[in-house]
């Protein structure tokens, strides 16, 4: 297995590194070991989240190997910067994640409806197909990432001085830094 990027990091906080709402999530997701997915899943209340259909057609290892294969393109270069290399197995990752990506949108686990403005939106009801999109996106758009200085978690580079992935690890960090002096 693919163990490799798998970190070793004493800050690691499941309930940050599963908040979808800071961009990068199937990137720290990818950077997790099963147990710690199925930890943070049971932890969780997310909308999207249904334990029964999570992994009802995909081994969950497969699920995991999948999103780690597609995250294991990006390659830490010096510092913090997470960049994505010009792979030769691009092309080949593609049609693998539009592969899984059209079954699941014949199983249903990912669908299209009107919300309230009459305008289209994209809806999912397996963490499994909110990850394999996500992945589908970066493999299109190849951000850059960077680790958060506190607990270690990707997140998609927006601001080039950004160290942390949100205000709860920055502040965290800081009143750590603070009991050391
Ligand atoms: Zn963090």
């Amino acid at each position: 297995m693919n163990d490799g990027i798998l970190p070793d990091r004493p800050n690691m906080r499941p309930d940050l590194w599963f908040d979808p709402k800071t961009p990068g999530f199937a990137a720290r997701v990818a950077q997790m070991d099963l147990d710690q997915v199925e930890d943070a899943l049971a932890a969780s209340g997310l909308s999207w989240r249904d334990d029964s259909q999570l992994f009802q057609f995909t081994h969950p290892d497969e699920v995991m190997g999948l999103i780690r294969d597609v995250y294991g393109l990006w390659s830490k270069e010096r510092g913090q910067h997470v960049l994505f290399d010009n792979h030769p197995d691009l092309d080949r990752m593609r049609q693998r994640v539009a592969m899984v990506n059209q079954q699941l949108m014949h199983t249903f686990e990912v669908g299209v409806t009107l919300n309230a403005k009459g305008l289209p939106e994209i809806n999912f009801s397996t963490l499994r197909a909110k990850l394999s999109f996500e992945a589908a996106r970066d493999l299109h758009d190849t951000p850059d990432f960077r680790d958060c200085m506190w607990c270690g978690g990707w997140f998609t580079l927006k601001r080039s001085d950004r160290k942390f992935c949100g205000g709860r690890c920055q502040t965290a960090f800081w009143r750590e830094k603070q009991k050391e002096t």
